[in-house]
């Protein structure tokens, strides 16, 4: 007999966990195909529903059917995407392929719908009492309506398509223009001799790179994995300005992948789209949906970070400068760019005698996880137990329950830590089910919930008879160092568990930050819970956390040589700490400079005509340390701006640190596994998902806007006292 489609049907499991073990291949395209057919059946319903639109009736109608029917193509989505991430072969790959047009025209058949606009735009004038949360919900219904321009005339619509159209093709034409670029560049090297200074892995690689190309000796490109290294050890100052004069002026040679006028192209139709649907300009379309919310607090923190670190930035400049010319180098012209990056690591070499493997035999992934539970149960008392009933999607993968300080069951956590064939690179935290508050307002509901096996279920029934707290199913995904079994080994290794660098001790933590956003989430409705916060406050959670890879009250709870017991001494934390302030104030100037870039051209309230070379030379100017060159360009290759999703949004990098230093402040000042701080955090902010406006929910907390202070601090950089 045919097993049935588990997608269909409630899903017996612990927690009513995903089935993984009982999910197939077909079930997937049967479960899209009959979700979308009940999407566009509950679209009809609602849109010829007799009654009065209300804000039950049309706005929560579906956020309140979460077990139900009408929720399939939700479910099947979610399983499906998370597994093309973490475990996808080709059959998924070509089914997503199959899948990707089908539901993107639902989506828009969905979301641009105007007899549902026509109910909304009802309710959003006319609806009764609601509460903050309710208010908010209806707000980002409507506003995600008329920001598609549901407002707009006839022939606007018509307009904005066009010219959300050849945005995205132009997006794309600039990425495909980057990417030949890319490619056309390598540098070839036959003599021995030019490879001084190279490791052998940069050396080995750049050797079957020519092999592939049917090239003696070896060939080095402008990809990442190859031309990092060749910047930061090649000892040929020459051909390090090859490779970096060939990197930086990419799309702006005179042949078929220029991107110049690309890039003109595209600001001024972000411009126009803005302008239509009734703004200034791009930005401030952008930044209505963001936590920082106006163009001029934007500018506000970039020009208090350039105030703040140009001097020091400036020192550290002459510092490496000198360091240059004591190591015999000559600088007609000053230090170069395609100087930096080598003598800079130079210089952190002489100062910290630092590397980032020394510290791997202290970080053995079994204990890290000990360490990083520990700390949440130290901080919020809650603690994690694996449930082996729960299924998983592959046998690396662990399932923990996750209880509250009570006792109370709070979520489950999936834990997904190391590589393997059909994994995306990378990390990232995600949901399978997130949190929400069930109102009862059905018999056969309350019935169904009550037979049900989950004790958390029955207990809020108990003491709140009309809600049911639906907890969440939250996941991490990383690539973490994996261990060397025994029948692993090649000759001359030794098995040895999986043992991290500091830099994945810090990328767990971010994770796990994120996890505790959405394992702590206390909303009523799914699309305002957890990590579903605007874009700019959303990593808040997560670096936040990262801050404690170098507490070394933290380090020593579970950072021990995994072969001799030994504590990681604190002479070693200790440099590693002043090694990461090392040109802080460089790294912090150069992503300011793109913040003020990416400002420049969203800002602009008029056709923008001017040259983008020397419109780019202006606009980052005072973020800039030392001369410009005028024959290099980074516009033409910035793709988060320009084909990504970062326009008018670069400075949310810059953004996140600010508030993660200064939430981070407030556990130093109080004490940084305090209790009664970590559970303000929680209530305040790890609980409140997108409920409210971050900026509300962060003073409430931290009991005042947030200020650069607490980043200097971090970074080490002490600000001058400004003249009256
Ligand atoms: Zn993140």
């Amino acid at each position: 007999m045919e097993a049935k489609n588990p997608f269909f049907e409630p899903y017996h499991t612990p927690h009513d966990t995903v089935p993984f073990d009982r999910i197939r291949m077909e079930h997937y395209e049967e479960a899209f195909m009959e979700g979308i057919r009940r999407d566009e059946e509950y679209l009809e319903k609602t849109i010829n529903n007799p009654e009065r639109p209300t804000f039950n009736n049309t706005i929560i109608n579906k956020e309140d059917d979460k077990e139900g029917y009408y929720d399939l193509l939700d479910r099947v989505s979610t399983v499906f995407f998370n597994m093309l991430s973490a475990e996808t072969n080709d059959e998924m790959d070509a089914l997503a392929q199959k899948m990707s047009p089908i539901l993107t025209k639902h989506a828009n058949d969905m979301r641009l719908n105007e007899q549902l606009f026509e109910r909304v735009k009802y309710v959003h004038r006319h609806h009764g009492k609601l509460t903050p949360e309710e208010k908010r919900l209806l707000d980002d219904c409507y506003e995600g309506f008329v920001r598609s321009g549901a407002l707009l005339s006839k022939e606007d619509k018509e307009r904005l398509r066009q010219l959300t159209e050849e945005a995205s093709l132009l997006g794309l034409q600039f990425s495909q223009n980057l990417l030949k670029e890319n490619k056309a560049f390598s540098l070839h090297i036959t003599d021995e001799g030019q490879l001084d200074g190279l490791p052998p892995t940069a050396v080995d690689a750049a050797a079957q790179e020519a092999r592939q190309r049917g090239l003696e000796g070896w060939v080095f490109t402008l990809d990442a994995p190859s031309y990092t290294p060749f910047m930061t050890y090649s000892t040929q100052r020459e051909l390090r300005r090859q490779m970096y004069m060939a990197y930086n002026t990419k799309g702006i040679h005179d042949n078929e992948n220029n991107n110049l006028a690309i890039c003109q192209r595209l600001v001024n139709l972000r411009r126009e789209i803005a302008q239509l649907l009734g703004y200034k300009t791009y930005a401030d379309y952008v930044l209505k949906r963001r936590m920082a919310g106006k163009v001029r607090s934007v500018y506000r923190l970039l020009n208090d970070l350039v105030d703040a670190y140009m001097p020091a930035a400036v020192m550290e400049r002459e510092q490496l400068e000198k360091f240059a010319v004591s190591k015999g180098q000559k600088l007609e012209g000053g230090l170069q760019p395609w100087d930096t990056g080598f003598y800079a690591h130079k210089l952190k070499l002489k100062k910290y005698h630092i590397d980032a493997e020394m510290l791997r035999p202290y970080l053995q992934l079994d204990k890290v996880i000990g360490g990083v539970f520990g700390l949440a149960t130290r901080l919020y008392g809650i603690t994690f137990k694996e449930n082996p009933d729960i299924p998983v999607y592959h046998p690396d993968v662990k399932a923990y329950e996750v209880f509250d300080k009570d006792g109370a069951y709070l979520a489950v956590f999936y834990a997904d830590f190391h590589p393997r064939q059909g994994k995306q690179g990378g990390a990232w935290m995600t949901e399978y089910q997130g949190q929400y508050i069930r109102e009862l307002r059905d018999k056969r509901l309350e019935l169904r919930d009550i037979s049900s096996t989950s004790p958390q279920k029955e207990k809020s029934l108990n003491s709140k008879p009309s809600t049911l707290n639906v907890r969440p199913h939250v996941s991490v995904v990383m690539n973490l160092t994996k261990p060397l079994p025994a029948d692993g080994t090649r000759e001359g290794e030794e098995a040895r568990p999986a043992l991290l660098t500091l830099g994945e001790v810090e990328t767990f933590l971010h994770e796990f930050g994120h996890a505790l956003h959405g394992i702590f989430s206390n909303c009523r409705f799914e699309s305002l819970s957890g990590t579903n916060v605007l874009w700019d406050f959303v990593e808040l959670p997560s670096q936040f956390m990262e801050n404690y890879a170098l507490e070394k009250e933290f380090l020593r709870t579970f950072a021990f040589h995994y072969q001799t017991g030994e504590p990681m001494p604190d002479e070693l934390i200790t440099r590693i700490v002043k090694s990461r302030n090392f040109m802080a104030a460089s790294a912090c100037m150069r992503q300011v400079s793109f913040g003020l870039l990416d400002m420049a051209y969203y800002t602009k309230k008029d056709a923008f005509t001017d040259d983008v070379i020397s419109f780019e030379k202006k606009a980052w100017k005072k973020a800039i340390v030392g001369k410009q060159r005028t024959d290099t360009c980074m516009t033409t290759q910035f793709s988060h701006i320009m084909a990504g999703g970062y326009a008018a949004g670069y400075y949310s990098y810059k953004w996140a640190e600010v508030l993660d230093a200064d939430a981070f402040a407030v556990f130093k000042k109080e004490g940084i596994f305090n209790q009664q701080t970590a559970a303000r955090f929680r209530e305040e902010i790890l609980s409140r998902g997108g409920t409210e406006d971050p900026m509300t929910l962060y003073k409430r907390f931290r009991g005042g806007e947030p200020t650069i202070d607490a980043l200097l601090k971090r970074d080490g950089i002490r600000r001058k006292t400004k003249k009256a």
